[in-house]
This record gives C-alpha cells, sequence and structure tokens, in this order.
C-alpha cells in the first residue's frame, strides 16, 4: 500500500519512497535522561511507535533508532544556562553518570507499559564521544569550524548555504530575529560543537578531545550516532516540532556537508501535548507521568487510547476528564471484543478479512490518521454479517498496528466471565434469586453484600443470575 507522510522540509504530505525496497530506517531524537519523563515526552515515543507499526504492518524490516541524551548540555538551545545532567544530580543527591542510568531506567519502563515496542537501538551519548570527535574534525578540515578561546568549537552556519531550510528561514532573517547570548560567535546562529570544561573546576562528565579537555555540544550526538546505526544516507528523522528551527536545523548544518546532500530524506515532527494553561513542564510541576497516572488507579492503555484518538500533528490538550473519557471508550470496546470470545466458532472468512485489514490500514498509512482507522475497527465490530472467528482475527491486526493490547485485555475479561463459582456462592446467589422473588428485598440485599465481599458480583440476567468474579 502506498504510504504518505507529511514532511516538514517541504511542507506537504509526500509518497514515501524507501532508500531500500520494503526497509526503513529512521532516526528519532530521545530524552535527556536527567528527570522523570512527563506524558507530553511519552506521546513523542508513542507517535514514534505508530510509525514503525505502520510500517511492519507494511510489511518492512524496520531499523529504529533512539538516543539517549546522556552528556550534560546545557539548558538552552544557545548553549547557554546550567547544565542539565549535573542539575539532576544536585537535586537527587547522586552522580550524573547515576542520574542517568535511573532515567534510563524509568523511560524504558515507561515505554513498555505504553507498549511501545523498543527501539532496534538506543544509544547513548556518552558510548559515543568518540564519534563525535571524529565527526567534528571532519567538519574543521573542511573549514566549517572555528575556536573561541576559553570557551569551544563553534560552527560557523555562514559557511552553510542552506542554513535554516528546515524551519523555512534563511540566515539574515534568523540573524535579524535572534537575541544576543554570546558576543564572540560570529553569527548569531553559530553553535558549539565541543565546549571546553572549566580551568578552575572538575566537572563530573568530561573527556579528552584534541581541542583540549570538555564535552560535546547537544547537537553533534545526534548526526554521529544516527550516521553510525543507519548509515550517511537514511530515510526518516523523527523528534517533537520544538527541534526544527535549532537542533534539527543545526543537525542538518553539521551533517550535510561530511555525507552529501540529502542526508535524510524525511522529516516527521510531533505535535505537543498540552494542557488547557499550557505545554506540560516538569519545573512549574503540571505535568504527569505515565506512573502518576497509573497510581491513580489509570490503566495506561487508555492513555494509549487517547493518544491514538488524536493526530500527530495536532496538539492534544490533555485533561483527567479527557482521560476519563477515554477509559470509558477503551473498556467498551474491551466488553465487546470480549462478548466476541464467547462465540468464536466458525472459520475465518479471508475475504472479508483481506478487505477490513486494508480498510483498518488505509488511514494510518495515510499520514498516520489512527483515530480515523479506529472508526473503521469499531465499524467493524457493528457488522452483523462477520463472524467471530473473522472479526477477532482482525482484532489481533489492529493490536499490532495500533498497539492497544485489545485480545490480552478482553482475554482477562472474558476469563474471570466464564470462571464457575464455587457451589456455596451459587446456592447464596440462588438464595437471593429465591428472596427478590417473594420480594424480601432486605435479605436478597445481605447476601448481595456477602457475594461480593468473598469475590464475586452477581447479575440479574432474563433467566435467573449470572456470577463474576472480580478483577
Ligand atoms: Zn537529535
Amino acid at each position: 500500500m502506498q504510504i504518505r507522510l507529511y514532511n516538514t522540509m517541504t511542507r506537504r504530505v509526500e509518497d514515501f519512497e524507501p532508500i531500500t525496497p520494503n526497509h526503513v530506517g529512521f532516526y528519532n531524537c530521545g530524552p535527556t535522561v536527567y528527570w522523570d519523563p512527563h506524558i507530553g515526552n511519552m506521546r513523542a515515543l508513542f507517535n514514534a511507535d505508530i510509525l514503525k507499526r505502520m510500517f511492519l504492518a507494511n510489511n518492512y524490516t524496520v531499523n529504529h533508532v533512539m538516543n539517549f541524551t546522556d552528556v550534560g548540555h546545557l539548558t538552552s538551545d544557545a548553549d547557554t544556562g546550567e547544565d542539565k545532567m549535573e542539575k539532576g544530580a544536585a537535586r537527587e543527591n547522586m552522580t550524573a553518570w547515576e542520574v542517568a542510568e535511573k532515567y534510563i531506567k524509568i523511560c524504558l519502563d515507561d515505554m513498555d507499559s505504553l507498549n511501545i515496542i523498543k527501539p532496534t537501538h538506543t544509544p547513548r551519548a556518552t558510548d559515543h564521544i568518540k564519534e563525535q570527535i571524529e565527526l567534528i574534525q571532519k567538519l574543521e578540515k573542511k573549514g566549517f569550524t572555528y575556536e573561541i578561546p576559553d570557551d569551544g568549537i563553534y560552527y560557523d552556519t555562514s559557511k552553510f548555504p542552506d542554513y535554516g531550510a528546515l524551519g523555512g528561514q534563511n540566515l539574515s532573517e534568523l540573524k535579524a530575529g535572534a537575541r544576543i547570548e554570546n558576543n564572540n560567535k560570529r553569527n548569531i546562529t553559530d553553535f558549539a560543537l565541543w565546549k571546553f570544561s572549566p580551568k578552575d573546576k572538575k566537572r563530573q562528565m568530561e573527556w579528552d578531545s584534541p581541542w583540549g579537555i570538555g564535552f560535546p555540544g547537544w547537537h553533534i550526538e545526534c548526526s554521529a550516532m544516527s550516521m553510525k546505526y543507519l548509515g550517511d544516507h537514511f530515510d526518516i528523522h523523527t523528534a517533537g516540532q520544538e527541534h526544527i528551527k535549532v537542533h534539527h536545523t543545526n543537525e542538518i548544518a553539521q551533517s550535510e556537508p561530511v555525507v552529501g546532500k540529502p542526508w535524510v530524506n524525511y522529516w516527521v515532527h510531533w505535535a505537543w501535548l498540552i494542557l488547557k494553561e499550557g505545554k506540560m513542564s516538569k519545573s512549574s510541576g503540571t505535568s504527569y507521568s505515565v506512573r502518576d497516572l497509573m497510581a491513580k488507579g489509570y490503566d495506561p492503555m487508555s492513555l494509549r487510547y487517547l493518544m491514538t484518538l488524536s493526530h500527530y500533528r495536532q496538539p492534544l490538550e490533555f485533561s483527567l476528564e479527557s482521560l476519563d473519557a477515554a477509559a470509558t471508550g477503551y473498556k467498551n470496546l474491551v466488553r465487546k471484543i470480549a462478548d466476541l470470545m464467547s462465540d468464536d466458532s466458525g472459520e475465518i472468512d479471508q475475504k472479508l478479512y483481506q478487505q477490513w485489514h486494508d480498510k483498518i490500514l488505509t488511514p494510518v498509512s495515510d499520514n498516520l490518521k489512527t483515530a480515523e482507522s479506529l472508526v473503521v475497527f469499531q465499524d467493524l465490530l457493528k457488522q452483523k454479517d462477520i463472524n467471530s472467528a473473522t472479526k477477532l482475527a482482525l482484532v489481533g491486526f489492529v493490536d499490532d498496528l495500533l498497539g492497544l493490547q485489545f485480545i490480552e485485555h478482553a482475554k482477562k475479561l472474558h476469563e474471570l466471565e466464564s470462571e464457575t463459582a464455587p457451589a456455596e456462592i451459587q446456592e447464596m446467589a440462588q438464595k437471593r434469586l429465591s428472596a427478590k422473588k417473594e420480594r424480601d428485598f432486605a435479605t436478597a440485599d445481605n447476601l448481595r453484600t456477602q457475594i461480593d465481599s468473598l469475590g464475586w458480583t452477581v447479575m440479574d440476567t432474563a433467566d435467573g443470575f449470572k456470577l463474576v468474579k472480580k478483577q
């Protein structure tokens, strides 16, 4: 099926043509591991997961690379401010290395809770200092760098004529709009490739280099690691939309002079998950993590379902009310699927299967329209002339495509419902039914409470009662 994606570079939805047939390589800029990832961070990782699952459903092999930024780059895009890793270390009374270890584990656990398939490679910046130094040396040889004494090695953006193309700006516009943060830079848009350690202080993370002891600038790690794991020319580069104007613009500037143009064929950017009052922020205490929501009793699949209902190029306004609504919608679907499991006799109708498989896959292949795919899926569940076996096979396909674990959840519900209650509980339920018939509601209510306290729920049905084990 033809895959289409919105390319930030050309500002339109384009037919996707892979470099190698039936194979895709993509890089997604991962988190800086100095603090709890919030669900806004996780939305970007969820979107990358949908991108990957869409390719897998179209029978591609996928090489998905996501880095962990564990080098303490500075808090602003412009190489000024505090070092994030050292800030995290001071906050938690740990070393910067321990902080990285802790938050990489938390991030991987949260990805697992959200059923995000682990990337093929998850390289860490600190494991690739050599590759970063080599890339800076190549840029130096080609004349793209200069040194600011006691500061670092900088990239001269005026040497790269296409600078700013990804964000739709040229260098003179950028110069006019920028704030002056470092008077020693030749151009306001120049950025650090290597920063020197301060002479009077030993940093927790620093390395030797041909230019002196220090640490890499932030942007260079993604160029170096993507080239290492995906080659000099690869299909897709993704991240949140906040990375268009500086981080990805700089990645292009430092990569294309070395590997040729174009370095990347498609640039795909995710919109944010926001709150009514604006962007979710860790520092102002307005952020939720996946674990926060689980502690409040939410199933992470409800959050994944909420994300599936929105399009990646639109902001998703999050509230606990919208999550509650998604949780109800998700449960209703699980309920319907569990009902299919009580009558799954019959053969899978291959023709109908293929027809609905394509109907479900088409919107996701067309620029990842997940919500439209869910509409088709709900329509499928309503069809009276399709048997349960065929429907259940298609639910399995939807699980592969959208990762919503419908089968797993429905099976659990179905098993709870089909378990037979012990004889004494059955007897109590029988007594309750008789009491109800005799209009002795006090006894009936009392028996219901007793049954409930023994872990079962009694439900009235047309021909008597049904006992369901409580979750
Ligand atoms: Zn990056």
